[in-house]
C-alpha cells in the first residue's frame, strides 16, 4: 500500500462552521479525518501532519518555504503528498512549490474545500478522497486536486467563489479528469536531475492592474530602489493606456532606467499575451517589457519571486521568465 503525507496548513476544509462564519478548528481536523472517512485507509496508509492553520489570505513565501521543507524532510518516506490548503490563495502556493520543488518524482496534491468537512453538504470528503488516490498515482509534479479534476499546479486558478467547481486550468487541459475512472494524460516531465528544495522567493515583485482612467502620478511615488520586477496586468493581449496623460509608457521608462523587469500579463484568463498584436504591446516591448504569455498571475508573480531569489542578472530572469520552467507556460 503506498504512503500518503497529509499535510495541513488550514482554510475552510479545516474550519468549523459556526454562526454565520466559519473558524479554524485544529484539534478538530484530526478527528474528522478519521471518524468521518475511515475508508481514506483503504487507498493508503495516511500520515497526517499538521503543519499550521491559517486562512490562505494570511500565507506568504515563508509558508511555502515551510510546506517545501516538510516535503523535503519526508521526501523519502512517502509516495506522495496531499496539502490541505485554503482555496483562495492555493494557486500561488501551488505556482510557488511547482518553481521551488526542483525534479519532482512524486506527486504533490493541492486541495481544499469550498465547505467545511463538517457541514453535510461539504465537498471536502470528495476532494480529500480525489486527492488522495491522486497521491498514489504516477504524477511527478505539483497539482489542484478540485471538484474532480486534477489541474497543473502552476496552470490553475481560483476561477468561483460559490461553485464547487472553484478552480479552471484556462490554457492548459487537466491533468486528469475524475469520473468512474480516473483519465490521466501522458506527459512530459521537467526532471533533469536528482530531487532537490530549492524554494526560496523574493518580495520585491510589484503588481499593477491597468484599469480605464488610472492615474500614472500614483505611481511616482512608487520607490523603484526597492522593486526588482513589475508585473503589469494589462487588458486583452497586453494593452494598455498609451496617450496622453494617462499613458503607462512614462513608467515603463522609469521602470527601464531603474533596471526593473517589467513582465506583461492579461487581465484575460484564457488565451496568450501578444505584444506585437497592438500598438500599446509594440510600444511596451520598445520600453524593454516582457511578454508572461499564458502564464497566470499566480504563475508569473511565484516564477519572478522565485527567479529574483536565485538569479542577480536582469537578462538571465528575462531570459528564464519567457522559458517554461515547469510547465508554466
Ligand atoms: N478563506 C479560505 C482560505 O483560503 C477560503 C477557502 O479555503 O475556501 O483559507
Amino acid at each position: 500500500m503506498k504512503k500518503i503525507l497529509l499535510i495541513q496548513t488550514g482554510g475552510t476544509i479545516a474550519m468549523n462552521a459556526k454562526g454565520a462564519g466559519v473558524e479554524l478548528d485544529p484539534d478538530r481536523w484530526s478527528k474528522v479525518l478519521y471518524e468521518e472517512i475511515p475508508e481514506l485507509n483503504e487507498i493508503a496508509a495516511i500520515t497526517t501532519f499538521p503543519l499550521f492553520f491559517e486562512d490562505s489570505s494570511d500565507l506568504n513565501a515563508s509558508h511555502w518555504i515551510k510546506l517545501a521543507n516538510c516535503i523535503e524532510e519526508n521526501y523519502k518516506n512517502y509516495d506522495g503528498f496531499v496539502i490541505l490548503h485554503g482555496t483562495d490563495t492555493m494557486a500561488y502556493s501551488a505556482s510557488a512549490l511547482s518553481f521551488g520543488l526542483k525534479n519532482l518524482e512524486k506527486p504533490v496534491i493541492f486541495t481544499g474545500s469550498q465547505l467545511p468537512m463538517s457541514t453535510i453538504r461539504s465537498d471536502a470528503r470528495r476532494n480529500l478522497v480525489n486527492a488522495i488516490e491522486l497521491a498514489t498515482m504516477d504524477f511527478k509534479e505539483v497539482g489542484i486536486c478540485f471538484n474532480d479534476a486534477l489541474y497543473r499546479g502552476n496552470r490553475a486558478t481560483k476561477m468561483s467563489i460559490g461553485d464547487f467547481d472553484a478552480f479552471n486550468s484556462p490554457n492548459f487541459s487537466p491533468l486528469a479528469d475524475i469520473g468512474i475512472q480516473i483519465q490521466t494524460r501522458v506527459l512530459e516531465h521537467f526532471r533533469q536531475g536528482e530531487f532537490t528544495n530549492e524554494a526560496t522567493y523574493s518580495d520585491e515583485v510589484f503588481v499593477l492592474t491597468a484599469h480605464p482612467n488610472l492615474n500614472p502620478a500614483l505611481l511616482e511615488g512608487l520607490n523603484l530602489d526597492r522593486i526588482r520586477a513589475v508585473i503589469l496586468r494589462a487588458f486583452g493581449s497586453g494593452n494598455f493606456c498609451v496617450k496622453g496623460k494617462s499613458s503607462l509608457l512614462p513608467f515603463l521608462n522609469r521602470c527601464k532606467d531603474a533596471g526593473v523587469v517589467v513582465a506583461i500579463v492579461s487581465q484575460a484568463d484564457f488565451d496568450s499575451v501578444d505584444l506585437t498584436q497592438y500598438s500599446a504591446g509594440r510600444a511596451a516591448l520598445k520600453h524593454g517589457a516582457i511578454s508572461g504569455n499564458d502564464m497566470t498571475l499566480e504563475a508569473a508573480l511565484t516564477k519572478l519571486m522565485f527567479l529574483l531569489a536565485h538569479y542577480d542578472s536582469k537578462t538571465d530572469i528575462e531570459e528564464l521568465f519567457q522559458q517554461s520552467l515547469v510547465g508554466e507556460l
